[in-house]
């Protein structure tokens, strides 16, 4: 099938598809789901239109697509359906289940987002007009190819549901995701400068939508985590800076120069501005390289390489889909940054990984003191539980004790849950029981505090 289209659009013939059909070519050809799709544009009556749309898909629907407009229902990267005709093109993330059958639901593209030239714009509207011109006319491909292509993309979004929201560094790594999965078909029909341009579209945008930033790792094996987010989402503002340091803009001026700031300096004079940047990068290479062969084994030393390598993946990716898209030179892909073996980066990666699920776990624990663990709610729970013949003396309840009786007893049950909550850790070591224990430590501490406290009270009485 041929994905040209004629200048003229009544121009039909057997070989011509709308735009529209593309996209859902592509979305089907990457779905592992059957796909209702529906069209935002619908003018008068929308909620209605889009109904009778999705019902005459799949008959019975109906019954199911009010929450569509009743629930909050989300695309991928959590923009709220309210609005359908806000959205470009999107699908929800989750599925309808009609006679015990899921189905995955794609928005047709709005009329503002059908052709390759309102991608374009889509993404260089942070850009001077001439620059987004350029960028239309240095990318490749025709209407069709464009609205497949980001089918493909929206298809694979489909292969999984989840009705949670995600966070940043989730949504990052479902769109390389739906990326790779776009570009793994688009190659395998030949289409390989068109993963490319894909690629630069989104190293353009990297800073101003770093949860789409995934240019550095496609193609790649590498964890993407918090670090690769907030080294997309500010790569921009190094760069900027490094340029402001490493770039004579008094002696630019000498020499006719008009820029005074970085960003100027990059419409003026593009390769003074990637020259200042780079050797921006470059001293910050040589910086975290001289502080990891000083001493390899410091989590610092081994965070500021994995570091500066997404740093400089980030700005080159930038760099390199500027010249190619803006100025249109033929600039070969860059491998990545590989400042230390792969296997000492897994390394860092996997305690950086473990130490982030400890600290996550910490702060929850921390957070279920004052719910499951709370000294004070877990102090009722075991001295109401407490059989009171088993204590040495005759009592019947805790305000029989005298003060130094309770805070023996207290610590005499918090010792038992610990051993308890121990145990269960021992006998089911997951990250969850791990947790258990530290909220549980924690309460223990607070209780030693209130009984220390206690005692400096009673002191002060005495
Ligand atoms: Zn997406």
């Amino acid at each position: 099938m041929s994905d040209s289209e004629p200048e003229n659009k009544n121009e039909h013939n057997r070989f011509w598809i709308s735009r529209d059909e593309a996209y859902k070519i592509g979305v089907l050809e990457a779905s592992t789901y059957p796909v209702i799709f529906v069209d935002p544009d619908a003018k008068d009556g929308v909620v209605d239109q889009i109904k009778a749309q999705m019902e005459s898909q799949v008959p019975g629907l109906v019954a199911s697509i009010e929450e569509i407009f009743n629930k909050k229902l989300h695309t991928p990267s959590g923009k709220p359906v309210s609005d359908i005709r806000e959205l470009a093109t999107s699908v929800l993330k989750e599925r309808f289940v009609v006679d015990g059958k899921e189905y995955g639901l794609a928005f047709l593209p709005t009329e503002q987002f059908d052709s390759k030239k309102e991608i374009v714009e889509s993404f260089t509207k942070n850009l001077a007009s001439n620059i987004s011109r350029a960028v239309y006319e240095n990318m490749p491909g025709t209407n069709n190819d464009w609205m497949r292509y980001i089918g493909n993309h929206e298809g694979t979004h489909l292969q999984v549901s989840y009705t949670y929201p995600l966070s940043d560094v989730e949504i990052l790594i479902e769109e390389r995701r739906a990326d790779q999965g776009a570009a793994d078909l688009a190659r395998e029909r030949g289409q390989g400068e068109l993963v490319l341009a894909f690629k630069d579209r989104r190293s353009l945008l990297a800073f101003y939508d770093p949860t789409h930033a995934t240019t550095p790792v496609l193609d790649q094996n590498d964890q993407v985590t918090d670090m690769t987010f907030s080294m997309a989402e500010s790569f921009l503002f190094y760069s900027i800076i490094g340029v402001m340091e490493n770039f004579d803009f008094s002696l630019h001026k000498t020499n006719g120069g008009k820029a005074e700031k970085s960003l100027e300096l990059l419409s003026e004079d593009p390769d003074a501005y990637f020259e200042a940047s780079r050797k921006a990068l470059e001293l910050l290479k040589a910086k975290v390289m001289k502080d990891y062969n000083d001493d390899q084994t410091l989590l610092d030393n081994q965070r500021a390489v994995v570091e500066a390598q997404l740093r400089i993946d980030y700005q080159e990716g930038f760099e390199d889909a500027y010249r190619r898209r803006v100025l249109g030179q033929d600039i070969p892909e860059r491998e990545p940054t590989q400042l230390i073996p792969q296997k000492a980066e897994d390394a860092y990666l996997a305690k950086k990984e473990l130490h982030d699920k400890m600290r996550h776990l910490e702060e929850a624990a921390g957070r279920n003191v004052t719910t499951e663990f709370s000294s004070y709610k877990l102090k009722e729970e075991l001295i109401e539980n407490y059989d009171w013949s088993s204590y040495p003396r005759k009592v019947e309840e805790y305000d029989d004790l005298t003060l130094d009786e309770r805070n023996n007893l207290k610590r005499y049950l918090f010792l038992e849950k610990r051993a308890e909550v121990v145990e269960d850790f021992k006998n089911n070591p997951s990250l969850e029981s791990f947790g258990r224990a530290v909220g549980l430590q924690k309460a223990i501490r607070s209780i030693e505090y209130n009984i220390n406290s206690d005692r400096s009270l009673k002191g002060k009485n005495c």
